[in-house]
């Protein structure tokens, strides 16, 4: 099974996206409402509810109703087979038999063609057969309620006079995917997850929001994915729609959107002095270029699943002396971007710990602007940072626990004195480490 998600990075303006994607919501809702996508399967009166593992039935281009074989003809009592050699689907009920071919323009019955004006197909992983052929070849009757779009099977007349009632497998939806915003408090910086649900294996998901600026990813957790999305920054405060893309670009693509309330949040500024000569050794274009090839690369890769476990702790003891976010001048000229973390200040030697599990990605030493410098991935995309060490304990693919001492606070690097800076970030853009981590996927 191959879990297929596409990543969005968006170049484009906002105000453009936003606007594209109201339209597009607005086809989709439309396509609903018409007969394109919704097409419900009712035995005996009672709805097949089909949802994401099951395959969704859909009309296919030659105008006929596709459902999801194993589970309709399942539900009716019948058998299935697979002959992967020759691509076929074998149903028998009783002593009928009937072999459906993948692509071909006929059904066989007992042995004999019977020639059909629509094909059988493999869609992702599922096989959609035409409904109507392949029961009436069993002499069922189906119908068709124009009204409600709704194929209706008489399953006596699959049956036959024992009248047997078939089991009607019920999921609890009727499209395959849907999503919710599990973080009730957003603010700029802070981490917006949301939590899809009941998506096919092949499922293609991408998601679309002014308020996120960064590649964005999807990872399988449990019965569920997940996607960690840091909050910009800059994102206007109040109501942003958030819209979630299933299967773009395949026949049964569609949207949801929902709203979500950026509150506000104030960053504090500060006004620091250094000595020219560290300003000028440490915070130059020749750091910036070893910061760009050194530690960004090291926040690229994550592992697919969720390494930490509970509540982040503590890094390091010591007095926050600029927080997260906080606006920068440095000898009065204000600092292109944000404070990227928090620094604690505290003496030289310090131990700093690993907050939660992980694998370190980087531990290399003297670098100009962040000195003795780790960074722990703990999966999903989620990394902590630690810069002006003063020692190093581990090295890049060591895994670390919870607690594990991994160096200790020092001043390397653009330091005015000894103090940790810790950084929580999304693969490269950065995240407030003050908000609770556990309580945001489970
Ligand atoms: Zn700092």
């Amino acid at each position: 099974m191959v879990f297929i998600f596409r990543d969005v990075v968006r170049k484009t303006g906002c105000r453009k996206l936003k606007r594209k994607i109201a339209a597009l919501t607005v086809a989709f809702m439309f396509m609903f409402s018409s007969s394109a996508y919704a097409v419900d399967i009712n035995i005996d009166d009672t709805n097949v509810e089909f949802c994401g593992h099951t395959g969704i039935p859909f009309i296919d281009s030659n105008n006929r109703t596709q459902v999801p074989l194993r589970i309709t003809m399942e539900s009716l009592g019948a058998e299935v087979d697979w002959n992967q050699e020759t691509q076929t689907v074998v149903v028998k009920k009783d002593d009928v038999m009937v072999e459906v071919p993948i692509g071909k323009y006929y059904i066989i019955k007992n042995g004999q063609q019977i020639p059909n004006d629509t094909i059988a197909i493999i869609r992702g992983s599922k096989t959609f057969i035409p409904i109507r052929a392949v029961l009436e070849a069993f002499g069922t009757e189906v119908g068709w309620k124009n009204e409600t779009q709704t194929v209706t099977i008489d399953s006596q007349s699959f049956h036959g006079s024992d009248g047997r009632i078939p089991s009607v497998v019920v999921c609890l939806k009727s499209h395959p995917g849907d999503f919710t915003i599990t973080t009730a408090e957003n603010y700029p910086g802070n981490i917006l997850a949301l939590k899809i649900e009941k998506l096919n294996e092949d499922d293609m998901v991408s998601i679309h929001t002014d308020a996120v600026k960064a590649k964005e990813k999807v990872y399988k957790y449990g019965d569920y994915f997940i996607a960690l999305l840091p909050i910009d920054l800059y994102a206007a405060i109040g109501d942003h729609d958030l819209t979630v893309t299933f299967n773009q670009g395949k026949d049964d693509e569609y949207n949801i959107t929902r709203t979500f309330v950026i509150k506000s949040k104030t960053f504090k500024t500060q006004y620091l002095v250094v000595s020219e000569s560290l300003n000028q050794s440490n915070r130059n274009d020749e750091a910036n270029k070893e910061f760009v090839e050194v530690v960004k690369p090291a926040r690229t890769i994550s592992e697919p699943k969720k390494l930490w476990e509970g509540e982040f702790i503590m890094a390091a003891s010591g007095r926050l002396t600029t927080d997260f976010a906080q606006i920068r001048y440095v000898n009065n000229e204000i600092s292109s971007s944000r404070h990227s973390g928090i620094d604690l200040a505290a003496p030289s030697g310090t131990a700093v710990l690993a907050p939660n599990n992980g694998n370190v990605t980087l531990a290399a030493p003297g670098l100009l602007s962040t000195g003795n410098t780790i960074v722990i991935d703990h999966g999903m995309g989620l990394f902590t940072s630690y810069y002006h060490l003063n020692t190093m304990n581990v090295r890049a693919g060591d895994a670390v626990s919870k607690g594990d001492v991994i160096g200790t606070v020092g001043s390397t690097g653009f330091s005015t004195g000894p103090h940790l800076h810790y950084a929580v970030s999304i693969y490269n853009t950065y995240v407030n480490p003050h908000q609770p981590i556990a309580g945001i996927i489970d």
